[in-house]
């Protein structure tokens, strides 16, 4: 589960040697080796102990330049971990490597309300950074079903989407300037607080989206935007994918730039979510017997002119037979549940095996892509469980493919499944120009696929980028590209 094969791994004597001046860099109790390491888990879903050379928490950008000059010398792999939530294996790590966590640099400075931005180190928690903007009044344009766990750091080298991309763009959107460590230990710091800037090259780009391949990001200026406390959150059932996209449309006409959220649910998640037979899963608050089903939310200031338009749309989706049932949340209990439905995703993980896809496409082609992989699955396993909910105004999808197994199956099957999977799920996505990650990424688990969605003049560029700016390849090696 790693890439770092490639990269010489030094003798015992020689990691004892560089674990002591990595002591020296960042102090005593912040390299952690032996039982203190093997007390971490290594992911958010596993609890496995972690396994690596160890693992060192710098307390600045100044110690994470020292760290990296030290181990880019060594020729040592580094591995850097934010809140560890990642989906595509992209913090996965061998006994040999360094893992570098952002968890010390923190700190979250006074949010600039006139300029609307606020400065963080890359290991703020985006549930923190949030709270923080909203004490100040303002709002920041992210949101995760991860976030208590997951990190600004995390979040711009994933380049994360979430629940408002449809209003306010990817993670990429919200950056207005970087402060980075190269793999050299040379540091860049580019912590712009302007929305123009156009002075050469926008070199932080380079880094967002980047999977920790190219540099460790340590602090970002963030974009802020107006806070907007009135919501409005409806569930709406439909008797056809056709109508989704009508009630889209009229919904993004109608709403003054309002909607923030517009999540699909295929029946089957949303009865196995619903499912009253089952531990921990919500109330169904429409009938269960419906095809597709929709969750609309808007979010508006507290005028009279934005509050409560939601509801008024929807009243004419309804007239015009678009939308055959529909309930809106009256509270925060309410609305919670609503929004449980779709981002509970516990459940569906239960099953074993379980394959789990985050892709893009047009959104005129996603029920006829739906139908097709279907059909496709269950030819190949009669009784597949096939799970379909997202971001559909996003044009993305996440897909869960749970195939019927007997008795527990071996590696060599699962691997095979998990081929036979992919296959299916990724096989049309080149034709109808979607892509095999829409806001994951590729770390270890999708490279082999990268090609379906990269051009080989592309995937030849970032060999290129990523030789140029870490030549002896110890920032994450082998992930996105070999
Ligand atoms: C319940 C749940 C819901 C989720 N929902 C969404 C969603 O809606 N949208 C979405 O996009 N993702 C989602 N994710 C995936 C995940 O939360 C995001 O990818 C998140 O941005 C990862 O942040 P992290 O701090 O956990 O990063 P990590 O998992 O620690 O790291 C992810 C990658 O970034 C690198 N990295 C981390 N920090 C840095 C840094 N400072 N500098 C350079 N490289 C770094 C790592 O090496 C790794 O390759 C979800 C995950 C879970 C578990």
């Amino acid at each position: 589960m790693t890439g770092s094969s490639d990269t010489p791994v030094g003798s015992a004597s020689e990691i004892h040697t560089l674990i002591s001046r990595l002591r020296e860099i960042v102090g005593e109790d912040n390299v952690l080796t032996g039982a203190n390491l093997s007390a971490r888990a290594s992911h958010f879903r596993d609890a496995s102990p972690l396994h690596a050379a160890a693992l060192v928490r710098p307390a600045d950008t100044q110690e994470t330049s020292q760290v990296l000059s030290l181990c880019n010398t060594a020729s040592q792999v580094v591995v850097t971990h934010g809140g560890v939530t990642g989906l595509v294996d992209g913090d996965c790590c061998t006994p040999d490597d360094i893992v570098l966590s952002t968890e010390r640099m923190n700190t979250i400075e006074p949010v600039d309300v006139a300029g609307r931005t606020v400065s963080t180190g890359a290991g703020a928690i985006l549930q923190n950074v949030q709270q923080a903007v909203h004490d100040a009044g303002l709002q920041l344009g992210l949101d995760l079903g991860s976030r208590g766990s997951c990190t600004i750091g995390g979040n711009i080298s994933t380049n994360a989407g979430g629940l408002s991309v449809l209003r306010y763009g990817m993670m990429r959107e919200q950056v207005l300037g970087l402060e980075v460590v190269m793999a050299d230990g040379t540091i860049l710091s580019t912590m712009n607080r302007m929305m123009k800037n156009n002075a050469g090259y926008d070199l932080k780009q380079l880094f967002i989206g980047s999977e920790g391949t190219l540099g460790v990001i340590t602090r970002a200026v963030l974009r802020l935007r107006a806070a907007t406390p009135a919501v409005d959150t409806a569930l709406l059932a439909f008797d056809s994918f056709e109508h989704v996209t009508d009630t889209l449309h009229h919904l993004g006409q109608h709403l003054n730039g309002t909607l923030d959220s517009f999540e699909v649910i295929w029946q089957p998640f949303f009865r196995l979510n619903t499912d009253p037979g089952i531990e921990g899963t919500s109330q169904a608050p429409l009938a269960r017997d419906h095809p597709i089903y929709a969750i609309a939310e808007s979010r508006a200031t507290r005028t009279a002119t934005d509050s409560g338009v939601l509801p008024t749309a929807l009243e004419e989706a309804l007239e015009k037979g678009w939308v055959s049932d529909a309930v809106i949340a009256q509270s925060e209990r309410e609305r919670r549940n609503i929004w449980h439905i779709r981002e509970h995703i516990d459940i569906a993980l239960r099953h074993d095996p379980v394959f789990v896809y985050d892709i893009s496409l047009p959104i005129a082609d996603m029920q006829a892509y739906v139908s097709d992989i279907d059909t496709q699955l269950q030819t190949r396993w009669p009784g597949c469980n096939l799970y379909v909910y997202g971001h559909l105004a996003d044009g993305n999808l996440h897909v869960l493919v749970a195939p019927a197994a007997d008795e527990s199956l071996d590696e060599a099957t699962r691997l095979d499944w998990h081929r036979h999977s992919n296959t299916i799920v990724y096989g049309p996505l080149q034709g109808l120009g979607g892509s095999i990650s829409a806001e994951h990424g590729i770390g270890l688990s999708k490279k082999s696929y990268l090609s379906l969605s990269r051009t080989q003049a592309e995937i030849s560029l970032m060999r290129t980028l990523k030789k140029t700016l870490d030549p002896a390849g110890i920032l994450n090696p082998g992930k996105i590209i070999d």
